[in-house]
């Protein structure tokens, strides 16, 4: 038995070792060690944005946010089949939803949402349990990223409830379901509390330009829940950026 076991060991060690190599060919990231997020513009000319001003995820300091009531934020967010896939550093669902977003008086369609753990984004130097992004872009190509934040709590959510039954936990693996999963269902319910920044994406190759709407109210997820998509995805948050020049607005009502 302990041959075995120690055959085992060499076998895996050197599938892994094989693994990061492949990675490393292929311009993989990661989030800790040799091609953690400090390491991400050095892997690849093509992340050199991984190292600019304008980067996401920030910690938002509500005292030093601007006020600016009035800017237009709509959803338009129809349930959608649960078709989860995890691609090896999150599960991510891909949607073509048109029209699911307005903001500031421009129209988004909807491409894409998926998980963090822990939340990328802090409020007042606070982290929460998850944050979920949902990923939009416009006719002309910009991008613009809602971020709900959920805090662990008694009530199930129903949104994340869809997926509970079979997350897939191996890499490529996908979640089809006969089911709708509603994302209004995970939505606060003062969406006229947000704030926006120009920010980046979180991961390579953190693209500049990006239009953060982060939700202000977290909602519920419970433990069972969140240990769940933790278990698979791991700490897969990116540390915080400086905020640098940029300023955070702060919109409380429409
Ligand atoms: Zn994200």
């Amino acid at each position: 038995m302990r041959i075995t076991g120690f055959l085992l060991f060499i076998l895996t060690t050197v599938f892994l070792c094989n693994g990061i190599n492949l990675q490393a060919q292929s311009h993989d990231w990661s989030y800790s060690g040799e091609f953690g997020p400090e390491h991400w513009f050095e892997i690849d000319p093509e992340f050199s944005s991984c190292n600019g001003k304008s980067q996401s995820p920030i910690n938002i300091i509500s005292s030093n946010s601007e006020d600016t009531n009035g800017i237009s934020l709509e959803f338009h967010y129809h349930p959608f089949f649960v078709d989860l896939i995890n691609n090896g550093h999150t599960l991510i669902e891909k949607i073509d939803e048109e029209k699911a977003l307005t903001f500031g008086g421009i129209s988004y369609s909807m491409k894409q949402f998926h998980f963090h753990t822990p939340s990328e984004h802090q409020i007042d130097g606070e982290n929460f349990a998850m944050e979920i992004h949902f990923v939009h872009q416009s006719e002309s190509g910009k991008f613009a990223v809602v971020a709900v934040l959920i805090e662990e709590g008694e009530h199930n959510n129903h949104f994340i409830q869809h997926f509970m039954k079979s997350l897939p936990s191996h890499v490529n693996e996908e979640l089809k379901a006969d089911e709708k999963a509603d994302p209004n269902e995970t939505f606060p319910k003062h969406l006229d509390k947000f704030y926006y920044y120009s920010g980046s994406f979180t991961t390579p190759p953190c693209t500049e330009g990006i239009n953060w709407i982060v939700l202000e109210e977290p909602v519920e997820a419970t433990k069972e829940q969140i240990d769940a998509i933790h278990e698979i995805i791991k700490d897969d948050n990116r540390p915080i950026q400086e905020v640098n020049d940029r300023v955070v607005f702060h919109s409380s009502s429409n």
